[in-house]
């Protein structure tokens, strides 16, 4: 494995750790799988853009470190004198370096701005590896029939479809009482 990606690891890894140690209250250690980041970099390794896992609990949104890596480079695209297509590496970090695989909704994400960046290399970690550190090709992931569904996503798609079900009971006992009303004056 590349110097430059173990090193970059390294870094980031004692960085994020150090800030949700600082900043996360000890309640919210459950959510260590939030502790995710990204950086998308040049086929030479050079760093363009960072992001890491957010997630809301007033409504249930979450945005992942790649994701916002993106967003975050796409708004400073011009500063950097990005013109046209971009060929991109992207390095996905867990501070405690589980398995980062980018999942499915970041794949997407990555997809919506073939436009702009193709993305070449994926190093995640991954503590199986002998660097911790696994290298795949983007297509290949995309090619992945397995890919992995996060669990916040997973958590989110449930909440909705309860909220319908939930909708949709409330809508029939209307619908049942307003029939029952009218049977009822007939
Ligand atoms: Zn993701």
């Amino acid at each position: 494995m590349n110097n430059n990606i173990i090193n970059l690891r390294d870094v980031l890894t004692d960085k994020r750790a150090a800030f949700v140690s600082e900043n996360t209250p000890k309640c919210y250690r459950v959510f260590q799988n939030f502790e995710h980041i990204c950086v998308i970099m040049t086929t030479n390794g050079a760093p363009l853009a960072y992001g890491y896992n957010t997630y809301k609990t007033d409504d249930y949104t979450t945005e992942h470190a790649e994701a916002m890596a993106f967003r975050k480079l796409n708004c400073v695209r011009k500063k950097l004198g990005i013109r046209g297509r971009l060929n991109v590496n992207l390095l996905v970090v867990r501070t405690n370096g589980g398995n980062s695989k980018p999942c499915s909704k970041c794949i997407e994400c990555m997809q919506s701005y073939a436009d702009k960046y193709n993305v070449r290399k994926v190093f995640y970690s991954n503590n199986n590896e002998p660097s911790g550190i696994q290298k795949e090709t983007f297509s290949s992931l995309v090619n992945d029939p397995n890919k992995h569904i996060s669990s916040f996503y997973r958590f989110q798609q449930q909440l909705k479809e309860d909220e319908m079900k939930e909708k949709d009971i409330i809508t029939n006992k209307n619908k049942k009482h307003k029939n029952n009303t009218k049977r009822m004056s007939r």
